[in-house]
């Protein structure tokens, strides 16, 4: 029987912040394991051969956070690029700011129409608030309940139907209320005090946290076939908490994602990094890397976002499902990972949380504080 102090179960960010915590502050073994052949879960990026052009294997990842502990902790580890994330949508074939904004308003609407539609606005919630689009339906005015349904349309339904497959009220309302309607001319995708991507790339940063001798990292190694002979003090699990329990009362849904990579050959091929397609084709959006850390080449890379169900070993777990149902599920397992001793859940699949990068390092250290 082999034994180790610590074994974390995925190699993503939160079981990577985890095995640097314990090995730097607590001096103990860790062995980190994960099923993939790499390092870094599904922030894992990599230069491409042919461009030197950082592509994001599992989709854009733009760092942003208001959590100074978080920014500072990454921060030793990888020295930043300094970027703002702009995305644009594409509403009857006029590239408009996402989030939907005032400028966004005054690009679709002839002006007398949009001044009036900003002034209203302006009068019921304010200037530089955000309004969730289900709130913004609420409305009983009925020039706002003209825009309500005019975006909602344009921007949210066919955007959320090809991503989950359903319609945007039928998810917890916190999805749709990532991407608001924003009383302000900001055109930036996130307003959070710290922002950028890692100067050298997401699997850099990862290789570094990861870089003490008492973490041994063990990949193409899956938690199944070897935990019935190992034995551990602490087990962090950020692998899908139904996998772990032999989905035992029942899947939990995730969504997946299957992403195609053009090289195109020309220097640029979009007007920004990422463009939403609610309307247009089968893709929710494509992103062009170089954007990214403004990097030259002749060439360029774009990649294609296609959502579907995710499939147990036909395709990658990308997103759980916040809804109703899914949640109660969840909260079934978790009453069955709160009677385990000293196994611990965490990250995206393990809590089964539509975390961004800064809550799942913050979910981390939390976690590690309690464990002082
Ligand atoms: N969304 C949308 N249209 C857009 C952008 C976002 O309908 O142009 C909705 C959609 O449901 C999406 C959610 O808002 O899944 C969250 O968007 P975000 O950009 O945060 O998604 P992520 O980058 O996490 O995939």
């Amino acid at each position: 029987m082999r034994k180790v102090k610590n074994l974390i179960v995925g190699c993503g960010l939160s079981g990577v912040v985890l095995a640097e915590r314990l090995a730097k502050q607590f001096h103990e073994e860790v062995l980190i394991i994960d099923r993939r052949n790499h390092v870094g879960g599904n922030i894992y990026d990599y230069q491409d051969a042919e461009t030197n052009i950082t592509v994001h294997k599992y989709g854009p990842h733009v760092f942003h956070t208001n959590d100074k502990a978080v920014w500072n902790y990454l921060s030793q580890f990888t020295d930043w690029h300094r970027f703002m994330y702009r995305v644009k949508a594409v509403m009857d074939g006029i590239e408009v700011n996402i989030p939907f904004n005032l400028d966004s308003l005054h690009k679709v609407f002839p002006r007398q129409l949009a001044e009036k539609l900003e002034e209203k606005l302006i009068n019921k919630f304010g200037f530089n608030k955000k309004i969730p689009i289900l709130e913004l339906r609420k409305t009983q005015d009925a020039d706002l309940e003209f825009l309500a349904d005019y975006v909602y349309q344009k921007v949210f339904l066919g955007y959320t139907v090809k991503q989950w497959g359903v319609k945007p009220e039928d998810l917890d309302k916190s999805v749709s209320g990532r991407v608001p309607v924003y009383i302000s001319r900001d055109s930036r995708y996130f307003q959070d005090k710290y922002q950028g991507i890692p100067a050298n790339g997401y699997t850099a940063m990862i290789e570094k946290m990861l870089q003490n001798p008492l973490i041994k990292v063990e990949l193409n190694t899956d938690f199944k076939d070897i935990l019935s002979h190992i034995e551990y003090e602490r087990l962090f699990f950020s692998g899908a908490i139904d996998e772990y329990f032999n989905y035992a009362l029942g899947r939990l849904p995730y969504r997946s994602l299957n992403i195609v990579f053009k090289t195109h050959n020309c220097e640029y091929l979009q007007s920004g990094p990422q463009i939403n397609f609610p309307e247009n084709y089968d893709y929710t959006r494509s992103v062009e890397y170089k954007y990214y850390l403004d990097e030259k080449s002749d060439k360029t890379i774009v990649s294609y976002e296609y959502s579907c169900p995710y499939k147990e070993g036909k395709n990658e777990r990308y997103y759980p499902i916040p809804n109703n149902d899914n949640q109660q599920l969840y909260n079934r397992y978790l009453s069955k990972a709160q009677k385990l001793k000293n196994v611990y859940f965490i990250g995206r699949l393990g809590d089964y949380k539509y975390y961004n990068m800064d809550q799942t390092v913050a979910r981390a250290l939390a976690l590690f504080k309690e464990l002082k």
